[in-house]
């Protein structure tokens, strides 16, 4: 078994549920936790498996890394009237 070697990703609701990055989505759509603290979250809206705290929202999109990606198609879709 090497699955200590995987890396996990902390849930957003609960530091103590580590989750394969490619599960984290399915994790919160069952995270026991996630249900009485969604208020106090908010969904990135450049990748829904960011979950981040309301107050931290802004700053993570400044420096989300999938921000850049998005951002730049729309650049250029705005930029090519071809595109
Ligand atoms: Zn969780
Ligand atoms: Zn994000």
């Amino acid at each position: 078994m090497i699955n200590s070697l995987e890396p996990k990703i902390a849930c957003s609701y609960n530091p103590d549920h580590l989750v394969n990055p490619a599960r984290l989505l399915w994790h919160y759509t069952k995270c026991p936790d996630r249900k009485h603290m969604s208020q106090m979250f908010k969904i990135c809206p450049y990748n829904p498996a960011h979950h981040i705290p309301n107050c931290e929202l802004y700053n993570h999109m400044k420096r989300c890394p999938n921000a850049k990606v998005q951002l730049k198609l729309n650049f250029r879709n705005d930029e090519d009237p071809w595109g």
